[in-house]
């Protein structure tokens, strides 16, 4: 591939703690020879694995942005044991926004892998991790929310990846984020996701789900922050004690895995959608999960969106408004652990 045209101000490889910017050149009326500056640092300290750690991939999912943005201020190397990147906000123009894609090419970057050096910005960022920061690292976080359009249960998740030791890291860091649910699943959505980039380098490639919707609680912030932190005491990147569910009291994480395109169900029409369970619920095969209501057709009954097979809702729609073919639900299914090992 073509050699990139961003330029980091931090040296990924002096040891030490550097704060800096990845400088993406582009061009705007007002700004011929600009560049966008996306916020970096690098935490060093001798030999051991090398953590990338990311959110802000979809810019309207914040609870990843701050947990980074402690770990940049609150990391020294002294704590650090090999090395951690952190780069808090992939997608800088859709975070200041609050938007899932770039105002600045209406690209989405978890769709925009492995990018290109000439492209857009949102691919020239993509092409940077591909070539430069993914080459660096044993172990990717990418840190996401359903964002605004989505609302989850909050989560760790991944991909069933072929290679059996790939796999079986992965399933030891997922469980790491201690949340209640650990989840498997399918790209339904298009190509050139991040996290495949990632696997198809071989890295251990750690991501979440982390609720959704406008509104952060604070458990979620906190399931977050103790889940990254924990993330990287288990891959002896930061020093202290790993802390599991057991420690907390709490059951061991369910895995449930939505691999099939039924498991994910779409506005068949236009309208208001009323969710009518809490997510974590336990539902029956056709059993409706939500109803699309019509303001201009008060005459119509609603229309219902059913569960495809039993299981359990994890994810519901984050608006009220949706539009013909929006994700407003997915029903996620019990794990043959046999596939985690
Ligand atoms: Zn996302």
């Amino acid at each position: 591939m073509s050699v990139t045209q961003i330029h980091s101000t931090v040296d990924f490889n002096t040891p030490g703690k550097h704060h800096g910017q990845l400088c993406v050149p582009y061009s705007y009326d007002l700004g011929g020879w600009a560049n966008l500056l996306v916020p970096v640092c690098v935490v060093s300290n001798g030999p051991g694995p090398t953590a990338l750690v990311m959110a802000g991939n979809h810019g309207d999912e914040y609870p990843g942005q701050v947990a980074i943005l402690r770990l940049m201020r609150e990391l020294e190397p002294e704590n650090v044991r090999g090395r951690v990147i952190l780069v808090p906000a992939l997608n800088m123009p859709a975070a200041k926004a609050a938007t899932r894609l770039s105002p600045l090419d209406g690209k989405n970057l978890n769709r925009a892998f492995p990018g290109r050096a000439d492209g857009t910005p949102t691919e020239m960022v993509a092409h940077f991790l591909t070539t430069v920061l993914f080459p660096l690292a044993d172990i990717v976080v990418d840190i996401h929310t359903g964002g605004r359009s989505l609302d989850f249960y909050p989560c760790a998740h991944m991909h069933l990846v072929e290679e059996r030791q790939q796999r079986k890291q992965m399933v030891e860091g997922t469980l790491a984020w201690n949340t209640d649910f650990a989840f498997l699943y399918a790209d339904i959505a298009g190509t050139g996701l991040l996290p495949v980039e990632a696997e198809r380098q071989g890295k251990i490639v750690i991501t979440t789900e982390m609720g959704g919707g406008e509104p952060v609680s604070a458990a979620v912030h906190r399931l977050t922050q103790n889940g990254l932190r924990n993330v990287l005491v288990h891959f002896g990147l930061i020093e202290g004690k790993k802390i599991t569910r057991r420690d907390q009291n709490l059951p061991p994480t369910r895995w449930v895995q939505a691999l099939s395109r039924d498991d994910y169900r779409f506005a068949p029409e236009s309208g208001i959608y009323e969710s009518l369970e809490p997510m974590g619920t336990e539902v029956a095969s056709g059993q409706p999960v939500g109803m699309i209501h019509f303001l201009e057709r008060p005459d119509r009954e609603p229309q219902p969106v059913v569960a495809n097979a039993a299981g359990v809702l994890l994810a519901t729609r984050g608006p009220s408004l949706v539009a013909q073919g929006d994700c407003v639900a997915c029903i996620a299914h019990d794990v043959d652990p046999a596939l985690l090992k």
